[in-house]
């Protein structure tokens, strides 16, 4: 399998260069060459398997002879096993219901599925090939702790990660800076999350810095993220529909980067029967915008309660572009460019068509959200965190839609204690979470200073 970019400025790649290559380097994104389908058949087969097994299966289509097959499994065994549910991604009913719960891993939160997969990627590709890899990213938050957990204590990687201080979650900055592994280097800048992201912009434009540190990114737009994202849709078919392949499902996803409900969207054309993708957006809404109008266009980012939602670029959307713009990648780069320069660009009505002939769009306010939230708890007694009632409430209109769960709700205690009137259970991950060792180091937030912290602290290695 070969990957190239939407914007067609690259020659192609293999999966290996791909993923280590995160962001294609004419600035486009990259993508397969072809889509693999699977055969009603196989869908058939699939539907009883674990997690697992159906990971290294479609995770294999899409690296082709890159890695050898025993490895890949291996590889994959390992990415889950620090998951505490044994279904990894179980479909549990709630009333008539049906919720796919992606919380489970070490993080509480989805993005461990693609995170904890890319860890283990980046390590095996690195001790095979040669070469070490410096994570740095800022977060606000979720993003952060999920990317520490999937890299910690991996050979050749170390992992610098800006956090503005005392503006993340007491819990948020406790699953990052207890985390003591020798690879994971916590920084807390005295300023915001906007200031961090400078930081870390001017870091990459440093190249000479850039390349002789060898640094990378861990952000949404790794094509290693919505593979292992893929699978999950289609063990969620086959948790419900046992394998029937005549009958199409819906899903409905939390959105903000577009990442996972473009998953869902490579497994429909995969072959995987999905009938509808609800889009499901908070009041930060420049998708549903897009899906009404054919208009892209972003705005000002409104803060709310489903804070890992509050968007108004979708950085994976350019990867459904590239399709809905019958893959010309000239094209692609064109829009791209208009909409850097002008902070908009539109489809015609042919193309926004076909965008709502899969993606239903719907935007979720603050009050519909914890309505959404009281309201499952008091029929069915399930407390769900506030971004996963966004896409709870955006299903309204399909009660048989397969709700996507992206948190556990413990991670939101704020909006849940709003919503329900008490505090979630503690999972595992979080019991004694706030007590014990923590290490993190306090910085000025100044380009300069983390630069010099880097240096300083892989040269003590
Ligand atoms: C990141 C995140 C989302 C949004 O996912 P995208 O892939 O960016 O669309 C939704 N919910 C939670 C809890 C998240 O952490």
């Amino acid at each position: 399998m070969r990957y190239i970019s939407s914007r067609g400025g690259i020659d192609p790649l293999s999966f290996s260069q791909a993923v280590m290559m995160g962001l294609a380097t004419d600035g486009g994104l990259l993508l397969p060459e072809q889509i693999p389908t699977v055969p009603a058949a196989t869908l058939r087969q699939w539907a009883s398997w674990p997690f697992t097994s159906l990971a290294s299966e479609i995770v294999a289509l899409f690296v082709g002879d890159d890695i050898p097959r025993n490895h890949l499994d291996d590889l994959v065994q390992r990415s889950y096993r620090h998951f505490t549910h044994a279904a990894i991604t179980p479909v549990i009913w709630a009333g008539g219901r049906p919720i796919l719960e992606l919380f489970h891993g070490p993080t509480l939160a989805f993005k461990d599925v693609a995170l904890q997969l890319l860890g283990n990627l980046f390590e095996y590709l690195l001790q095979r090939d040669g070469g070490r890899l410096n994570i740095l990213g800022a977060t606000s938050g979720d993003t952060g702790s999920a990317a520490i957990h999937g890299v910690r204590g991996k050979a050749g990687i170390h992992i610098f990660m800006i956090h503005p201080h005392q503006r993340v979650s007491p819990v948020q900055e406790r699953q990052m800076t207890s985390v003591l592994d020798d690879n994971v280097h916590n920084i807390a800048i005295c300023g915001t999350f906007d200031d961090g992201q400078r930081i870390v912009k001017d870091l990459f434009n440093d190249l000479a810095f850039r390349q002789k540190y060898h640094l990378g990114a861990v952000n949404s737009i790794n094509w290693a993220r919505i593979l292992a994202q893929i699978v999950y849709y289609f063990h969620a078919w086959g948790q419900v529909t046992g394998g029937d392949a005549s009958r199409p499902v819906t899903f409905s996803v939390p959105t903000g980067n577009f990442g996972d409900i473009f998953a869902g969207y490579m497994a429909q054309r995969m072959g995987l029967p999905i009938e509808r993708l609800i889009l499901a957006t908070n009041c930060n809404d420049i998708l549903t915008r897009f899906m009404r109008t054919g208009s892209y266009q972003t705005g000002t980012v409104q803060p709310t309660i489903s804070p890992s939602m509050d968007i108004q670029v979708s950085s994976n959307f350019e990867r459904f572009l590239f399709y809905l713009l019958d893959q010309d990648g000239a094209l692609v780069r064109q829009r791209m460019n208009q909409f850097h320069t002008q902070g908009q660009f539109s489809v015609n009505a042919d193309q926004l068509q076909q965008a709502n002939r899969i993606f239903t769009a719907r935007a979720v306010s603050e009050q519909q959200t914890l309505e959404q939230m009281r309201q499952l708890y008091q029929t069915t007694g399930y407390i769900s965190d506030p971004h996963t009632a966004v896409g709870l409430a955006a299903a309204a209109e399909w009660p048989e839609a397969i709700c996507l769960a992206t948190a556990h709700p413990a991670k939101f205690a704020a909006a849940v204690q709003q919503a329900i009137g008490h505090d979630p259970d503690q999972p595992p991950p979080l019991q004694g979470l706030m007590a014990g060792d923590t290490r993190c180091t306090i910085l000025p937030a100044e380009t300069n200073a983390i630069r010099a912290h880097m240096v300083d602290t892989l040269a003590s290695l």
